[in-house]
């Protein structure tokens, strides 16, 4: 068995759901699981009608009915499948009229309101492959075991669907049918729908591969893989062969919109591999995610930063060997919600980081009995995700690399994650460092291409 994902875009219109099918086609007899998200951008498209019914008390559903129409016509469809999906669009209205009369739009509501997306998508799917004799039968996540807790827009799933997805999924599988299953979507104990997080598909398919045992997850997006750093500003970025679930996972959280950072958690518990495919490019190889390293690898993964970060140096006003400071500092930051990325520590000061959105005034003040607090905003945050074992190396080559561009690095942060090198430049500087970077370490691979 091997679960594939398809996320919005690989999903968008007829032409595009034809070309998936083409690629699920090549694998029948491993016995494909489809995740599919909703088609295009219709998961933004229906936030926007929810926010027009509140706001405004109108909403027009216009544009995602004629589009998932117009794909079915296009698809030659069978009559109920125009009937489903007009019976799915009656209840949305219905819902956007109530969001409308009471002007209110929880939570709760607005996982309701955004899993209409996936539950048309894959009933879409389902037909056109039926309609090709590719037995398949769409699947509404609740129905193959996906329970969630009831924390809406980013649900967690509770441990029972480990046992209750396989429960569903490997009997349908059996039968020869290819389950398409809605992803970023689950119920609550109470039935009421969640959704994972925006990007959740991911999830759900990781969940279903790792719950079930599956061989390998693929996900199918619109690039060659995890690459060596962000190709809007390298060019010359190149897809990676394979990484570490730990190193994918830091890729996910700074700033490599390639995998869902949480994503990575159900396989990590069963060594599912996860392969990241690109649905333009069948033949590339795509990016490997495992355990393990495939072969003996270059020091440095990839490079990735983050923008428009705070950097906050609170030093101690009280003795040297004082006790409990670091513990008085951060329970600041608890105290007013403020959630800390990179910390570096000396025995008086500690150095931390915040994204730039907090309003730092009143720690500040509350901070200043113990501490003299410097605030510096306009900063950027430039990873190094790779071997920590070979970090010497690694950050003697990056700190020379600055040195050469004339950029002085602020802060760094080492050793918490095996995988990752973390060190603070100025905002303005941050792109320059990254070029430069992957000039040092990825040289050999962009002169080849
Ligand atoms: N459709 C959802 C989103 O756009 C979930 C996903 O695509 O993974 O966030
Ligand atoms: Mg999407």
């Amino acid at each position: 068995m091997v679960v594939m994902k398809f996320g919005g875009s690989s999903v968008a219109d007829a032409q595009r759901i034809r070309h998936v099918v083409e690629i699920v086609k090549t694998q029948l007899e491993r016995k494909p699981v489809l995740v599919l998200s909703a088609m295009g951008d219709t998961t933004d498209h229906l936030l926007e009608a929810g926010n027009d019914a509140f706001q405004k008390g109108v909403a027009l559903i216009e544009r995602i009915e004629k589009h998932h129409f117009d794909t079915i016509k296009k698809l030659k469809l069978p009559g109920h499948v125009q009937k489903e999906t007009a019976a799915l669009l009656k209840e949305l209205e219905r819902l956007l009229a109530g969001i409308s009369l009471i002007r209110e739009m929880t939570p709760r509501t607005k996982d309701f309101l955004v899993s209409f997306g996936e539950r048309l998508s894959v009933r879409i799917a389902a037909a056109y492959c039926n309609s090709l004799k590719i037995k398949a039968a769409a699947c509404d996540a609740w129905d193959i075991g996906f329970i969630s807790d009831s924390n809406f827009t980013s649900a967690e799933l509770v441990k029972k669907s480990w046992e209750l997805i396989p429960e569903k999924i490997l009997p349908l599988l059996k039968t020869g049918v290819v389950p398409i299953v809605t992803g970023f979507i689950a119920r609550d104990h109470n039935g009421n729908i969640t959704t994972l997080g925006r990007g959740g598909s991911d999830l759900s398919a990781t969940m279903i591969a790792a719950a079930c045992k599956a061989e390998e997850v693929q996900v199918w997006k619109d690039v060659d893989g995890i690459l060596t750093a962000d190709p809007r500003i390298v060019t010359n970025a190149q897809p990676v062969e394979s990484v570490t679930y730990e190193e994918a996972a830091e890729l996910a959280y700074f700033g490599a919109q390639v995998l869902h950072p949480r994503a990575m958690q159900p396989c990590i518990k069963t060594g599912t591999p996860v392969l990241v495919k690109n649905s333009y490019n069948i033949t590339a190889p795509g990016t490997r995610i495992s355990a393990a390293l495939q072969k003996k690898s270059t020091p440095v993964r990839a490079i990735t930063f983050r923008r428009k970060v705070t950097l906050v140096d609170i030093v101690s006003t009280r003795m040297l060997g004082q006790y409990g400071f670091l513990a008085e500092v951060f329970s600041g930051f608890a105290r007013h919600n403020i959630s800390v990325d990179m910390v570096a520590t000396s025995e008086v000061s500690v150095s931390l980081t915040l994204d730039a959105a907090h309003d730092l005034a009143v720690l500040k003040k509350d901070l200043a009995r113990i501490a003299s607090v410097d605030i510096k905003t306009d900063k950027a945050i430039v990873t190094i995700v790779g071997n920590v074992k070979r970090s010497s190396e690694i950050l003697a080559r990056a700190f020379r690399t600055c040195q050469l561009i004339g950029v002085s690095v602020q802060m760094v942060s080492q050793g918490a994650s095996k995988v990752n090198i973390s060190f603070i430049v100025n905002d303005t500087e941050a792109v320059e460092v990254v070029k430069a970077l992957h000039l040092d370490f990825f040289a050999d691979q962009g002169s080849q291409k």
